[in-house]
């Protein structure tokens, strides 16, 4: 039993990350701050029960995209963070001296600063490491001991195709079980100590 578990964990480990990992980013839309529950409500859509992941070309009924509704300094400011967002930011922190926040703005110009402003209200000091990058995140990728924390599959399949590490923190609901969200720190605190 107890050979199954190591084979198990070192399974896992080899499949995420070969190499030690050194650095880290820290995706925030799906992963810390909840964008899905603040993007539904600007659409006047119900917040899910069950996981659901945002596609970017969503439209409403009147064939209006989302980004007509997920605009402006407020709207990004005012995303609720996820209730595990601390907990997650303390694995890192606590593991890796060599991190940032990572995340994509939208082609708002209150995206800018309201990301800016959110970070300030959530975190601890996380505006100096707070990177926010154009186009695919994939260009900041530095090499096999860099690990990204990310929900979304086209950025965590980009990301290893630079040569990086990516750990998919699949978008869950604020409902989710405290257990699922254990596991997963549990997991990037070992990808870290390794
Ligand atoms: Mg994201």
């Amino acid at each position: 039993m107890a050979w199954r578990s190591i084979m198990r964990y070192f399974q896992f480990h080899q499949m995420i990350c070969p190499h030690k990992i050194t650095r880290v980013a820290l995706d925030m839309d799906g992963v810390i701050a909840n964008f899905c529950k603040a993007a539904r409500a600007a659409m006047g859509d119900p917040y899910p029960k069950e996981p659901f992941q945002i596609p970017d070309g969503w439209l409403d009924n009147n064939d209006k995209n989302l980004w007509v509704y997920c605009k402006g300094h407020n709207f990004w400011k005012n995303i609720k963070p996820f209730p595990w967002h601390k907990k997650l930011i303390k694995v890192v922190d606590d593991n890796c001296d060599d991190w940032r926040f990572i995340t994509k703005p939208s082609n708002d110009v209150g995206s800018y600063s309201g990301k800016y402003e959110w970070i300030k209200e959530h975190t601890k000091g996380g505006i100096d490491k707070l990177w926010m990058v154009n186009g695919s995140k994939a260009y900041a990728c530095t090499g096999p001991h860099h690990l990204l924390i990310d929900d979304n599959t086209k950025n965590c399949e980009e990301w290893r195709a630079a040569g990086g590490a990516a750990y998919q923190w699949s978008e869950i609901s604020a409902n989710w079980p405290e257990k699922e969200v254990q596991k997963r720190l549990d997991e990037i605190e070992e990808l870290l100590q390794n």
